[in-house]
């Protein structure tokens, strides 16, 4: 069995049959990706990210893979505030084309979209792959814009404000005035 390559390989390194690669990103590492993500309340990242797959070679030179990512992230539900854990997997295809253009008088291959279930196109120099990147920006895209306590499967909850006791979200040396206020003011 062939050793796995990494996250980050040349071109050369693959050939025309499938090769696997395997990889962490540091929860440290991802921290920054998604922290500004959720405005002031942000995504952070509870585990490492494990990321697997296979890559090959196309005859046109562009690397073909199916990748898999995993990983879990914590927020504060958008709604009520209540700190979630949300478990982010996903498995896909992309192919990696050559930003440079063609030499002339290659052929171009034409990929056929039913047979790699429409991948993901992403560029490269035509020589250094870094995986890495790819899959920082694939786990963006994964997580939910407002996320919710029913991302994580949890009855739909109402906004913290809704529910809250007026008297909770002023000063609380006003409190007794307002106490004053209500006796006095007609029921
Ligand atoms: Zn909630």
């Amino acid at each position: 069995m062939m050793k796995p390559l990494g996250l980050k390989f040349r071109l050369d390194e693959l050939s025309h049959a499938a090769r696997p690669f395997e990889g962490t990103l540091s929860a440290a590492a991802l921290k920054a990706d998604i922290a500004g993500l959720l405005g002031g309340l942000g995504y952070y990242a509870e585990t490492d990210a494990i990321l697997e797959g296979e890559a090959y070679r196309s005859a046109n030179r562009e690397v073909v893979l199916s990748g898999h990512f995993a990983l879990s992230v914590g927020f504060q539900c958008a709604r009520c505030l209540t700190r979630r854990a949300l478990r982010v997997e996903e498995e896909k295809r992309y192919v990696l084309i050559r930003r440079a253009p063609q030499p002339e008088g290659e052929e171009e291959i034409v990929l056929s979209e039913a047979l790699l279930n429409e991948p993901d196109e992403y560029d490269f120099d035509g020589e250094h792959v870094d995986l890495e990147g790819l899959f920082r920006e694939e786990i963006i895209l994964a997580l939910p814009m407002n996320p919710t306590c029913e991302d994580v499967g949890e009855p739909p909850c109402q906004t913290r404000r809704a529910e809250a006791d007026p008297l909770e979200e002023i000063d609380p040396r006003w409190a007794p005035l307002l106490e004053m206020k209500k006796k006095l003011s007609p029921s």
